[in-house]
């Protein structure tokens, strides 16, 4: 991932930044600057829930170069406690063990790294409670 990528992504990413549209009050997630479902631009930043449950998941087993080092592991969809849907990466948790409906909490861990030289990035991951 090229470095104005992480940069644009880091409210998100690295600060588990949405968004809350203050005339249909959605909250959303990734950042925007308009809301998805009414177009307000009268839009203002808030935290994530830290805590949800597990709606789908599955086993990667073949993924990006950067990320072949971390393989098998276990991608989901999280519904946080805010009814804000993520994707994101259980750890901490066998591979066999993993539920639907399974109740997580937000981890801050290594993504991904670029090379034995290259950019680390972090953000969160999900961990069972
Ligand atoms: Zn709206």
């Amino acid at each position: 991932m090229e470095p104005p990528k992480i940069w644009r992504e880091k409210r998100g990413k690295y600060l588990a930044m949405g968004v809350e549209c203050l005339d249909c009050m959605i909250k959303q997630f990734p950042f925007t600057e308009n809301c998805s479902k009414c177009g307000s631009e009268n839009v203002k930043e808030y935290k994530l829930a830290t805590t949800g449950k597990v709606l789908h998941f599955s086993t990667v087993t073949q993924t990006t170069d950067e990320m072949m080092g971390s393989t098998p592991y276990l991608i989901a969809i999280i519904e946080l406690d805010d009814g804000v849907k993520v994707t994101g990466q259980i750890v901490d948790c066998n591979l066999n063990e993993a539920k639907e409906s399974m109740n997580v909490r937000m981890v801050f861990r290594v993504l991904a790294r670029n090379g034995s030289e290259g950019l680390i990035r972090y953000g969160y991951k999900f961990a069972p409670i």
